[in-house]
């Protein structure tokens, strides 16, 4: 399949080339989950696969600035700009407590069904009770606790 290029007018900072791939990658996993058939499933677990590459993506470009400090803060803004990596989970994951939150729904509790009560991946797995499963309904997250 040859490489779309339409949406990149604009250069890129340096050292975008060397994760090009990785962020192509994952382009190409989020488009399968995206046409994947959705028969049988209910409707949240069908967008669990899109949610769970949109996170693992994010927190790539995370790692690459904040862990592993190999790219500049110029490129970082940049792939935030261009929506490589959800900012406003980035920005949770620095904040104690939430360092493998796994999506934003999970702490918004206001819409939720279970009103003010913790999405049950949050919840540290020494205070899960045995037996309990523990799988998310927004995302599929089978436990994001940091004490976990
Ligand atoms: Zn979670
Ligand atoms: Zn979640």
């Amino acid at each position: 399949m040859p490489k779309i290029r339409t949406t990149r007018t604009k250069k890129a900072p340096d050292g975008f080339e060397e994760i090009e791939p990785i962020l192509d990658d994952y382009a190409r996993k989020m488009r399968d989950a995206e046409n994947e058939s959705h028969e049988g499933k209910r409707k949240s677990e069908s967008l669990w696969p899109i949610m769970r590459i949109s996170h693992a993506r994010s927190r790539y470009i995370y790692e690459l600035y904040y862990k592993r400090e190999a790219i500049s803060k110029e490129l970082y803004d940049w792939l935030l700009k261009e929506k490589y990596g959800d900012t406003n989970l980035i920005a949770k994951w620095k904040k104690t407590g939430y360092e493998k939150l796994c999506c934003l729904r999970c702490i918004q509790t206001k819409d939720m069904n279970y009103q003010g009560s913790t999405c049950i991946c949050r919840v540290p797995k020494a205070q899960v009770r045995a037996g309990t499963v523990v799988e998310c309904v927004h995302c599929g997250c089978r436990g994001c606790s940091s004490d976990s």
